[in-house]
């Protein structure tokens, strides 16, 4: 029999990509496409979600074709994608009704508020695992339903449907107005503030409370499991379709923690901690997000505790585009000086993810002195997001109980030899970057390859993972404590900063 793959689905925030993996789990193609970021106020940010669907109809051809393998060669298609950002769309004619709204979107903020109410932040924390934030799905659909002409009649009367691109994807695959599926599985589901974890269902409360009528919701299903086959006629026409995993939960799959207390970290736009916590829901006292960390076809579902921090990579890219200070992401290493010359950044551009969800906070740069240059700019963009990475892993600790042993990690920063030593310094235990540092696509791939059979089960992924490049703790406590230490302080000069009658 020719040699079968599997192929992943990665639909990103900042692009799409698909990647062809053979048995082994290496990559033997790619395709990548960016896609534009639509930013029509500050705090806004929207995707054209039908663009997204036709890059990922071309990165698909591309990869295949770098592949030199056709569909008739895949034992199936996994998709993972950038979590909580939501689509609203007419199931009848598959016209989205307004653009997708980026998870970093800030403009739910007074929807939030509303819905919190008396209660607070944590009003639906218990049932959901979620505090309220900009940040997850429900509150954007009300947006839409709201402010949308028309939107809530047709949601109503059951023309509209919503999903986050995991949904849209799936639905796009496996037929659009032609039969398409409409599910998502339970890590995205996770984080729609509209998911009861323990039961794995839509909480009909909850969507009242947002007036999202439950026909719009799609179907909830496992991570691994066929929902369905490729239909578009040439496009993976007839593949299973069966992987379904958000983009995190899929890289803490592709790193094979699947014990509890393992835990990786991704570098990417933004920053994302997970530790497997089994079977088990752990509530989080330390500002962390209890969440689905996956869950195979029947089998019982695996949590996980999560730290999410908003900007990481994307501070570089800032100090690119905003400021023009390097001309290239990978530059800011050979940009960034030795030390941090006593300035800190804390990059709270859309306020403070994990652990202190603070809607009010923006960002600051404190310490600055006639000293400082631009290649201290680019050491403090590095260092946030290292420290912003121990906050979480310190609050990990607290609510797990567990302490870590070593820190995996994966995404696009980890090419930064100068974040990865620092990093190591900072939570003083091993930093360690596996082979494949594709572990998104990796873990979607993997998903859907065992619900096929292509892979019997975890120890695959075991067994298939395999360790690159490792970086030790060198620096002394009391520099690291004293370099922390000042990075808290910092951080509490950023908070309580939006009034509620600054206009953004
Ligand atoms: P995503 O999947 O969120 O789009 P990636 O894992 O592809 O992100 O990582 C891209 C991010 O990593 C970008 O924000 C970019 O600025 C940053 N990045 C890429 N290379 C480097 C580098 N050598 N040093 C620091 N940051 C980098």
């Amino acid at each position: 029999m020719a040699e079968k793959y599997v192929l992943a689905i990665d639909q990103g925030t900042t692009s799409s990509r698909a990647i062809v993996f053979n048995h082994e789990g290496r990559i033997v193609g790619s395709g990548q496409k960016e896609h534009e970021q639509i930013m029509p106020r500050a705090g806004w940010v929207e995707h054209d979600a039908i663009e997204i669907w036709q890059n990922i109809r071309e990165v698909v051809a591309v990869a295949l074709a770098d592949a030199q393998v056709n569909s008739d060669s895949l034992a199936a298609v996994g998709v993972t994608n950038q979590r909580e950002t939501t689509l609203v769309w007419d199931k009848n004619t598959g016209e989205p009704v307004y653009n997708a709204i980026v998870w970093q979107d800030t403009r739910t903020g007074k929807i939030i508020e509303q819905l919190g109410g008396d209660e607070g932040q944590d009003k639906y924390k218990a049932r959901v695992g979620l505090p309220l934030a900009t940040y997850f799905c429900g509150p954007k659909v009300k947006w839409i339903l709201d402010n949308v002409e028309g939107a809530r009649a047709r949601a109503e009367a059951g023309d509209l449907v919503m999903g986050t691109m995991d949904t849209w994807v799936i639905w796009n695959l496996t037929g659009g107005v032609d039969g398409g599926k409409h599910v998502t599985d339970v890590t995205n589901a996770s984080r729609t503030m509209l998911m009861d974890l323990k039961t794995l269902s839509w909480d009909p409360e909850i969507a009242a409370d947002m007036g999202i009528p439950l026909s719009m919701l799609p179907e909830i299903k496992s991570s691994s499991e066929v929902y369905g086959y490729g239909r578009p006629a040439g496009l993976l026409y007839d593949v299973p379709i069966a992987g379904d995993l958000g983009d995190q939960q899929a890289a803490t799959f592709g790193q094979a923690a699947f014990e509890p207390g393992m835990a990786k970290n991704t570098y990417g736009t933004g920053c994302f901690m997970i530790m497997n916590t089994g079977e088990e829901i752990v509530p989080s006292k330390n500002g962390l997000l209890t969440t689905v960390c996956y869950k195979i076809g029947d089998n019982k579902p695996i949590y996980a505790l999560e730290g999410s921090i908003a900007l990481a990579g994307s501070l570089v890219q800032w100090l690119r585009d905003q400021l023009g200070i390097i001309s290239s992401a990978p530059e800011v290493e050979s940009l960034a000086a030795d030390d941090n010359g006593g300035i800190y950044f804390v990059p709270a551009f859309s306020g403070l993810f994990a652990p202190y969800w603070r809607s009010d906070a923006r960002g600051a740069i404190v310490g600055m002195t006639r000293f400082v240059d631009k290649s201290h700019f680019a050491r403090a963009a590095l260092e946030a997001t290292a420290y912003q990475t121990r906050e979480v892993l310190d609050a990990m600790e607290a609510d797990s109980g567990v302490t870590l042993a070593e820190l995996k990690v994966d995404g696009g920063m980890t090419m930064n030899e100068t974040l990865m030593q620092f990093q190591a310094d900072q939570v003083g235990v091993p930093v360690i970057r596996p082979v494949v540092a594709e572990t998104t696509a990796l873990g979607a791939a993997y998903a859907a390859g065992i619900a096929v059979g292509y892979w019997d089960g975890e120890q695959d992924v075991i067994d298939n993972w395999a360790e690159a490049k490792r970086w030790e703790p060198k620096m002394e406590d009391g520099e690291r404590d004293r370099l922390y230490r000042q990075w808290k302080k910092a951080v509490t000069r950023t908070l309580d900063w939006v009034d509620d009658d600054v206009k953004e």
